[in-house]
């Protein structure tokens, strides 16, 4: 297939990187060059702009950071025309970044309005998942859409779930980061609160792993710098998942909660301290990081 995909970040480069090695055809597109060069080695093509990348495209894959990116891509602004206008095709549109589910209902109204099917398809599986072609796609839309779309996202994932309509694979994916957000901030507690009475992180996170307080991230993403080699806490927080992505996805899970009158109060709690230690300077930082907050003051 011929395939554009446009924002080649942390996600997007491995994603379209394991679409090349499914056999797909890739015309990128970022705004960063670096990241279309190294595309490019990988043997995708390059565009000038999103507009020259969806030129002839099957289907169009974006993945960029937040709903303002995805609806200035699709729908433009006063004096600039969004990609949705500018179609020579009928590409299936695939968006599979992690955005409020209004945002994702928003541009596929308008897809739909010109007879184009789009999806909201966030994933999860984090930068180790997208490079080994094993993550999560949750995906809102038709089913006619889903069924098209499946062979394309098995080519980046293992499983490929439909949640329901437009805006329901963001409401899953946003359940999912609040539980996240939540779990990494109380392993990191949990460790600091060890180590602060002498406990070795190693060996702490090992029994708990083994007890009934194991959870994802002790087995692959464990905060504690040293303890798992492969972490990006072991390589002072970089790569991976930013803590300003995270607190962009709290942020979402307390809209939707405010909007739909749910209570979510450790979500809550999890989304002031994320944005506290992205106020901090960390927000490039990788979520994990959240462990310095509870180091804070070690030393004295
Ligand atoms: P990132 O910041 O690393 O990458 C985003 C990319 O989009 C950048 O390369 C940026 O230059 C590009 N970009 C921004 N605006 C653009 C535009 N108008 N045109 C073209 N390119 C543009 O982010 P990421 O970590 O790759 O995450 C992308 C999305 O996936 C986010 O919504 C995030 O919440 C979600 N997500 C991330 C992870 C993770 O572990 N990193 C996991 C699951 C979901």
């Amino acid at each position: 297939m011929q395939i554009a995909f446009i924002g080649l970040g942390n996600m997007g480069s491995p994603m379209a990187t394991n679409l090349i090695k499914a056999g797909h055809r890739l015309c990128v597109f970022d705004l960063v060059e670096s990241a279309m060069q190294a595309l490019e080695a990988e043997g995708a093509s390059r565009a000038a702009s999103a507009e020259e990348a969806v030129s002839g495209a099957e289907v169009v894959i974006s993945m960029l950071p937040a709903g303002q990116h995805v609806k200035q891509l699709y729908l433009g602004s006063d004096d600039v025309p969004g990609l949705l206008e500018r179609l020579d095709g009928k590409p299936l549109i695939i968006d599979a970044s992690t955005i409020a589910p209004d945002d994702s209902r928003c541009v596929g109204e308008q897809a739909s309005a010109r007879g184009l099917t789009f999806l909201d398809a966030p994933v999860s599986g984090g930068v180790g998942g997208a490079k080994a072609g094993t993550l999560t796609f949750i995906v809102g839309g038709s089913s006619e859409g889903f069924s098209e779309a499946k062979p394309v996202l098995e080519g980046m994932g293992k499983n490929v779930f439909h949640a329901g309509d437009i805006g329901a694979g963001q409401v899953a994916k946003i359940c999912n980061n609040m539980l996240l957000g939540i779990l990494m901030s109380g392993t990191a507690e949990a460790l600091a609160l060890g180590v602060k009475n002498g406990l070795d992180p190693a060996v702490l996170s090992e029994i708990i792993k083994q007890s009934s307080g194991g959870n994802w991230a002790l087995n692959v993403y464990n905060p504690w710098p040293g303890v798992m080699e492969k972490a990006p806490a072991s390589n002072d927080y970089q790569g991976g998942f930013l803590t300003d992505l995270m607190a962009k996805d709290l942020g979402l899970a307390w809209e939707l909660a405010l909007k739909s009158k749910a209570t979510v109060p450790m979500g809550s709690q999890a989304r002031n301290l994320y944005a506290l230690h992205a106020s901090q300077g960390n927000g490039r930082l990788d979520f994990s990081s959240i462990q310095r907050l509870y180091r804070a003051g070690e030393e004295s």
